[in-house]
């Protein structure tokens, strides 16, 4: 899947939207982005992972790693793919760990999956905790990359789409000055 083809992707199962939309940080911005609009769609997450895979082939990958909630999904399927497992870690009490028996060996060759990279502090805590255990990561596959290829793993990284997605405060939105009403999402406006 090409990053295009993923744009496309977007769009058909609503993911971005366009609008006037305030975002949790505050921020304003004409657009709006919800991954699980897309997550939820076993074709495109098929193509996606497919993708993945395929870019890490000849890694020897042994064990896919993704970071819950989306990555679990990732894992899943790109395990699937390379024909190894895919685990996931979770956040207990603000600390990234693995729970449910999961754990890496010493030497193990790790491929790290995400979905939506917006500052890569969660992928940067994830490396910490694979390094931890001795294992080595092979590489790290995101799907959408919101800071438009700006951040730096340090590790072979390949995500299918990369663009940042503008905000603006409050009394510097363009929509807010030209009197546009903020857009309500979904049923709940969540
Ligand atoms: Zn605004």
């Amino acid at each position: 899947m090409t990053g295009e083809e993923l744009i496309k992707s977007f769009r058909t199962t609503g993911a971005l939207l366009d609008g006037h939309f305030l975002l949790t940080s505050g921020r304003h911005s004409d657009k709006y982005f919800e991954k699980f609009a897309l997550l939820c769609q076993p074709d495109v997450v098929e193509a996606v992972c497919a993708s993945m895979a395929d870019h890490f082939k000849n890694e020897n990958v042994d064990i896919v790693v993704g970071a819950a909630t989306g990555g679990i999904i990732l894992a899943y399927e790109v395990g699937k793919n390379l024909n190894t497992r895919g685990i996931f870690s979770e956040r207990v009490e603000e600390q990234i760990t693995f729970r449910r028996g999961f754990y890496l060996e010493k030497g193990q060759r790790v491929l790290l999956v995400d979905d939506v990279v917006t500052t890569g502090g969660s992928l940067f805590e994830l490396i910490e905790l694979v390094k931890s255990m001795g294992a080595v990561i092979v590489g790290i596959a995101v799907m959408y990359d919101r800071t438009g290829g700006d951040v730096n793993f340090g590790i072979t990284t390949y995500a299918i789409y990369s663009e940042i997605i503008e905000s603006w405060e409050q009394e510097d939105c363009p929509q807010c000055k030209q009197g546009i009403p903020l857009t309500q999402r979904g049923r709940t406006g969540k």
